[in-house]
């Protein structure tokens, strides 16, 4: 057995590439000085693989912002407008990326999505039909060759072709069908390259592969390979997979000439089936992905042994169940965790002595590594939480059950709130500018009391209230001053959460997130929100929002447990926002918003898992926050990103009273889905983009209002913006919500 890695953190084990990338953007560092540091944390990763002993390192899976950027800019797959500035080829690549604007021109950038299911996004190639494939392997060759010159023969990686085509935005008449052969001959011209390079192994990723995947899809993947294959001469192919099983084409695959397959242990719930079921070919290498990636857990290593005991032996390297870079550097940066905390934690670098270890336990047998491991695992992790963990078991239907009924609610709550047709709110948060920032680092750091750092947020509060008052806003909301985060707010008060200093990960581009660890059952011990709530209602007489964060959203934002369900966890965190509910509402608060920004983010990859894997727990969960609450309690819930036309029902099952969603961006493609499943919680789809600074006009909005209006009927309409207020400047959201306002009002009349 010997040792893979799949791909590395990039971002620098201090966020290096991440500063030194967001000064050339402000010109502040020249593109040579950018490329040295970029070169360093090249070195940096592939000698701690290396020194770890790993045999197969990865190259080309840095990246100054996506690696399917980067595939698409090796083969051409660029945009015109982008080709077309005159600046240089990496400011042309920083384009596609975030746009730019300059007397050399002004563009866009790609779209973005999330990659797969995780929290990293990757950036849209687009396919116009201008567009021709041309090869440039200049990145690739030359990071293998920077490799080598340090001693160390790697594996460069790139996104596999079937893949790629998948994630393809073909935005013309060419189809991919159209492309298939052209792509495949810059391929094989890859190929031909790296024979004349001698590198050894080539790693294909093919993600694409774990969807479900449709017989037109397995017979697209098969004829590219089999139009590949037969070229690749002395350069081996590993086809690697992960984020799942490969259930819809493994025996296809186990057939291809390639040297080696990469399979998924971990999320793959069927993989070690398909190998007992099917076997796997003796003329290949089996690359079993046994130490997760995603996660921060330390590996059990009995429970590894005991899959890699049922698998082939002399085919066996083991590695990583995904690349590493959707874990943070290294556990040894987090100097203010305890020893027996921090213990429990593997991140990249701590990973690949795991695989080191478990290649030696394979090999040799019993050894100080596996003893330790055993005992560590052994041992009680933390004290369990009885009374959170009994609550959960006596859990029945009857707590998932709000009553009475959503129609009967939408009368009482008529009555109680006498609202106009069409009210108006805002999502939560107001622009978090520099003093509310300075004011909360001024607290960390101990330099201001408590009472003043709470009495600065108040101030904020009271002048925003007093300003959504004079605007005209139905319901008012307080402006979430006292958070930095929409989760790390609620778990730094939970009981069962530890944080973090140092352990950030890639998001997108130069982004990066830290979330939080569930490290142990989640519990409510103190209010997290009813002070401040109850405060912002005292100065007003119009209805306030609550403003909570939901329990589905809370855990997809962090490290979740592997030694318990995502399903136990999140009941436990719901049960924790029902409690604060609950407080609110007796304090006196009649509106309550739970936001579950996140609920989509952890959907299967496979539709076909969607009801079993998650919805069947996610959507209850949320229902278990809000059942308990009196009829005339109005709940309100908030989910950002429009790509959920497909759940439509599973979200009119959250029964919420209320949802506002994040919609302009999408050019409101959310409504007919609305429409066509005739959903029945009231809605407000934000009704301009705030992502950009531009004010727009009450005649715009009023267009979107109208538009809107076609589809959804006006009993069930809110008028709201976009989400996400807290990162834009005041001058132009007052301006912005101010028109929004004016543009309602406007409509009421012609109603
Ligand atoms: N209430 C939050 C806010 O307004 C919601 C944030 C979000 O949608 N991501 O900031
Ligand atoms: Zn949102």
């Amino acid at each position: 057995m010997t040792t893979s890695i799949i791909g590395y953190p990039r971002i620098g084990a201090h966020r290096e590439l991440k500063f030194a990338t967001e000064k050339f953007f402000r010109q502040e560092l020249s593109e040579a000085d950018l490329q040295a540091v970029a070169a360093e944390q090249r070195k940096v990763n592939w000698k701690k693989q290396a020194a770890a002993g790993i045999d197969f390192i990865a190259s080309n899976d840095f990246s100054f912002y996506d690696t399917t950027l980067d595939t698409a800019f090796a083969l051409n797959i660029v945009p015109k407008r982008y080709q077309n500035l005159a600046v240089s080829p990496l400011e042309k690549y920083f384009a596609a990326a975030r746009g730019h604007q300059s007397e050399a021109g002004d563009v866009k950038a790609l779209a973005m999505k999330k990659w797969f299911n995780t929290n990293y996004h990757y950036m849209v190639p687009e396919f116009d039909d201008g567009t021709t494939i041309q090869l440039d392997l200049t990145k690739l060759l030359s990071e293998y060759r920077e490799a080598l010159a340090l001693g160390i023969t790697t594996k460069p990686v790139l996104i596999g072709p079937f893949t790629l085509l998948k994630l393809i935005r073909f935005t013309g008449q060419t189809q991919i069908s159209d492309v298939q052969d052209e792509l495949v001959r810059a391929y094989v011209e890859i190929l031909s390259l790296l024979v004349t390079e001698k590198v050894d192994w080539l790693q294909l990723d093919e993600p694409a592969l774990v969807f479900d995947l449709t017989t037109e899809d397995i017979c697209l993947f098969k004829a590219i390979y089999a139009a590949l294959l037969p070229q690749k001469q002395t350069v081996k192919i590993l086809l690697q997979t992960y984020f799942g099983d490969v259930r819809d084409i493994y025996t296809d695959l186990i057939q291809l000439d390639v040297d080696g397959i990469g399979l998924d242990f971990v999320e793959g719930r069927k993989t070690a089936e398909l190998i007992e079921t099917h076997g796997f070919p003796t003329d290949k290498k089996l690359f079993a992905g046994v130490v997760n990636g995603k996660n921060i857990w330390r590996n059990d290593y009995q429970k590894t042994l005991d899959i890699l005991k049922t698998l082939p032996e002399a085919s066996l390297i083991i590695g990583t169940s995904c690349s590493l870079q959707h874990v943070p550097y290294t556990v040894t940066a987090e100097l203010e965790l305890p020893q027996d905390i921090l213990r429990y934690f593997a991140f990249a670098e701590e990973k690949l002595v795991e695989l080191k270890d478990l290649n030696d336990i394979f090999n040799h047998g019993q050894g100080e590594s596996l003893t330790a491991n055993q005992v560590l695992f052994a041992a009680q992790r933390y004290q369990g939480n009885q009374v959170v963990q009994a609550k959960v078991a006596a859990l029945t239907d009857a707590d998932f059950t709000r009553t009475p009924t959503f129609a009967t609610r939408e009368r009482v709550q008529k009555d109680i709130f006498e609202l106009p047709k069409l009210p108006t709110t805002t999502i939560g948060s107001f622009p978090q500018t520099a003093d509310v920032r300075k004011n909360r680092l001024n607290f960390k750091r101990g330099e201001i009391t408590k009472a003043e750092y709470d009495t600065f947020n108040q101030e904020k509060t009271k002048d925003w209230i007093k300003w959504q008052e004079q605007v005209g806003f139905d319901i008012l909301v307080h402006g979430e001053f006292e958070r930095n985060d929409m989760v790390e707010y609620f778990g730094e008060k939970l009981d069962g959460y530890v944080f973090t200093k140092n352990a950030w990960v890639q998001s997108y581009g130069t982004r990066c997130v830290k979330p939080p660890i569930v490290w142990g059952d989640i519990a409510r011990v103190q209010s997290l929100t009813v002070e401040d709530a109850v405060y912002a209602q005292s100065l007003t007489d119009k209805p306030l929002k609550g403003m909570l964060t939901g329990p589905v959203t809370i855990l997809n934002w962090s490290f979740p447990r592997e030694d318990i369900s995502l399903k136990a966890s999140t009941l436990q965190i719901a049960l924790a926002i029902q409690e604060e509910v609950l407080d609110l509402e007796q304090n006196g608060i009649k509106i309550i918003q739970i936001d579950e920004a996140a609920l989509r983010e952890k959907l299967p990859l496979r539709q076909t898992d969607w009801n079993s894997e998650y919805l069947d727990w996610a959507i209850p969960a949320f229902r278990l926050v809000h059942a308990k609450v009196a009829p005339g309690t109005q709940i309100h819930t908030h989910m950002c990103y429009s790509e959920f036309t497909d759940i439509i029902p599973a979200i009119d099952a959250m029964d919420a009273d209320v949802i506002s969603f994040e919609a302009s961006r999408s050019d409101l493609s959310i409504l007919d889905a609305l429409q066509a499943n005739g959903f029945r919680t009231q809605n407000g789809p934000g009704v301009y983009d705030i992502h950009s600074p531009r004010i727009p006009s009450v005649e715009e909005i009023q267009d979107v209002i109208r538009r809107i209006l076609t589809k959804v009927p006006a009993e069930k309409l809110w008028i709201n913006p976009d989400c996400g207020l807290k990162t834009r400047g005041v001058t132009e959201v007052k301006a912005s919500l101010e028109n929004l306002v004016k543009a309602t009002q406007g409509i009421r009349s012609e109603l």
